[in-house]
């Protein structure tokens, strides 16, 4: 805990030109949800307070002794009075620290609580957070809030709460000590204080302006770090040969940053004289007035007295400094609290609906009743979209790259909803379904495969912790990989590394048909990658899916043409319109949108097909 001289931490005291256009209205209301998380740890708390409260007090003692150890015990030559309050006050300050260490400890532990409790519900909130969300929103951001803005929410329990009370505390008593002993010096006290902590104000204002700046530093340094030295960063700098362009980047904001670290130093340098100097003048104001009122006035004032009233004035710049903050510290406080109540509050874009259909007995008939749908309300991707799927059969849907291929099948296990007519499983509204019934339902082979870094058993475990080895084998036998798995050194075992960055393409792509296979879905979708594989890679995903198309309810986005064949029917999508439907033959006849595709995309697989 923090209760030195700039208040909770040197950034405390002030706020920058952004902070205070962002500052929340601090309402009744937001301060209660606050206190709603303390609520939990009341009791904790009332100790807390008891705890700072107490070790306030006894940390002032010793300042009013040292009065009594100079006159009853020095002055006096009282040996016994000298010894007897020495280990008083030695007593006094060992009390007060171990009621300080008894206070830090339960703090500490209530505001890791509070912690845990707002990190868990920040981490459930998100994850219930829509595709949308995830695809709007900067990822750092999200981090941010989980990490930074809560992180903040522990230093404000810590420092924030207690330094106000245990300052307050310790200035009531300090003042209720100086005036027992001399109004008029106690009221001199008063005077001095506020007038020497405002310069020492000032000095921190610079050194703030230069952490700041150093920190902005810290972060452009550790941008072009992440930026550069992810894997596929690294890839990019390669490949364009910007390693010496990185690398004078890098240089020179380094360079920057050592000189600002160094002039950051020598401003603490001045800041310690200056507060060193500056604390010096109110002690000798006071001997000086104090020493007049003795000699000149007042007899019954004595050295302790004045001896005691210098130690306790300065024992009461800390504290007046940090409660000149606070209002900084209270709006920093709060604004914090609404960054990450905001969050909580997001609307929840996808959720279960109240009283949810379960599917107990799936088939997997799909259909798509006049679908409309947009991301963003001034473009239409999806209009009257129309099909229907019946159970065990399979639709290929084409068409040329942004039609809205990929859009349409995520309608269907609810990353999005429809934003006019409806989807049904079985007959049943999609968003009557429970969602996650539906999502047990329908798997999607995407595009882009994800793979977390660790073993292989470790990423097809995902779709199914409890999955046989033996079903393991078998789905990866249908996705055709697993000779290849088994040809590895480490079998299973082997480490699929970032984001499966060690496999191959058709590799993570025959290991995402195995997990999705694992998971044994009603209905099978494919999205099928643009991106080219060599031919015999292409085979050996052709080979996986080939027959799972022919045993199970499947819609297939296909770029081969040895896929579509497959399909029952064809649906032909462009500019979100089903322009084309039925089976390959006659809709290459028709001379449309597919022929054309047939001509261009398939071109590739039309000579094999021509050949056969
Ligand atoms: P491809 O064959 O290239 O994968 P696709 O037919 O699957 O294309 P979609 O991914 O469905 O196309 O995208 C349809 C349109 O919607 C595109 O124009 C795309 O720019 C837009 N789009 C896709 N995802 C989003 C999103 N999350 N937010 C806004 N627009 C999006």
């Amino acid at each position: 805990m923090s209760r030195g001289m700039g208040g909770p931490g040197m950034r405390g005291g002030f706020m920058t030109e952004e902070e205070k256009a962002a500052a929340p209205k601090v309402t009744w209301p937001l301060v209660k949800r606050v206190l709603s998380w303390l609520k939990p740890y009341r009791l904790q708390m009332v100790i807390v307070l008891i705890a700072i409260a107490l070790s306030s007090v006894l940390s002032i003692m010793p300042s009013v002794l040292t009065g009594r150890i100079i006159d009853e015990g020095l002055i006096a030559r009282n040996m016994q009075a000298l010894v007897t309050l020495i280990i008083l006050s030695l007593a006094v300050t060992l009390g007060s620290n171990l009621i300080g260490v008894l206070e830090s400890w339960l703090n500490t532990w209530i505001a890791q609580h509070i912690v845990f409790d707002m990190r868990n519900q920040m981490y459930r909130k998100l994850q219930s957070m829509s595709q949308r969300f995830f695809t709007t929103n900067n990822q750092g951001d999200i981090i941010t809030r989980m990490t930074s803005d809560i992180d903040g929410v522990r230093q404000v329990i810590t420092s924030t709460f207690t330094s106000i009370i245990s300052n307050v505390i310790t200035l009531i008593v300090a003042l209720i000590a100086m005036f027992q002993k001399n109004w008029v010096l106690a009221l001199l006290g008063i005077v001095i204080v506020p007038l020497f902590t405002l310069p020492t104000r000032k000095a921190g204002k610079t050194r703030w302006a230069l952490t700041r700046e150093s920190q902005e530093c810290n972060d452009e340094i550790n941008g072009i770090l992440n930026e550069t030295l992810s894997v596929s960063g690294q890839l990019l700098v390669k490949l364009f040969n910007k390693e010496d362009v990185e690398y004078e980047k890098y240089v020179a904001a380094n360079e920057k940053m050592i000189q600002l670290n160094i002039k950051e130093s020598m401003a603490g340098r001045w800041f310690r004289v200056v507060i060193t100097t500056i604390s010096s003048v109110g002690p000798m104001l006071l001997y000086l007035v104090g020493g007049i009122l003795m000699m000149k006035y007042d007899s019954s004032i004595t050295v302790g007295d004045i001896s005691v009233l210098v130690a306790l004035l300065g024992r009461m710049y800390g504290p007046v400094n940090s409660l000149l903050n606070i209002q900084v510290d209270w709006l920093r406080a709060m604004a914090m609290f609404t960054r990450i109540f905001d969050y909580y509050d997001m609307p929840v874009e996808i959720q279960n609906p109240e009283n949810p259909v379960h599917l107990t007995d799936p088939h997997g008939n799909i259909r798509f009743d006049h679908v409309y749908f947009y991301y963003d309300e001034d473009r239409m991707i999806l209009n009257d979209v129309d099909f229907e799927l019946a159970e065990g059969n399979s639709v290929a849907i084409v068409g040329p790259s942004g039609s809205g291929k990929s859009t349409t099948v995520n309608l269907i296990p609810r990353l999005y909803d429809v934003v006019d007519g409806r989807v049904t499983f079985d007959g049943i509204d999609v968003r009557d379904i429970d969602l996650s019934d539906l999502r047990d339902n329908v798997g999607i082979v995407t595009q882009e495969t994800y793979l977390f870094n660790g073993t292989i058993l470790e990423n097809l475990l995902y779709a199914k912790p409890d999955a046989t080895q033996e079903e393991i084998e078998d789905a990866c036998r249908k996705a055709n990989i697993h000779d290849f798995i088994a040809a590895q050194p480490d079998g299973y075992n082997t480490m699929v590394g970032n984001r499966g960055l060690k496999l191959s393409g058709g590799e993570k792509q025959r290991l995402s048909i195995a997990r999705v296979l694992l998971k044994d879905p009603t209905v099978m979708i494919f999205d099928e990658a643009t991106s080219s594989l060599d031919s015999i890679s292409e085979n050996a995903i052709q080979e996986a899916i080939d027959p799972l198309i022919d045993s199970r309810t499947s819609i297939l986005i296909a770029h081969r043409l040895s896929t579509i064949l497959h399909a029952d029917e064809i649906l032909v999508l462009k500019d979100g319109h089903i322009v084309e439907r039925g089976k390959h033959k006659d809709l290459v006849e028709l001379g449309g949108v597919y022929t054309e595709l047939y001509n261009t995309q398939f071109a590739k697989a039309k000579e094999l097909d021509t050949q056969a």
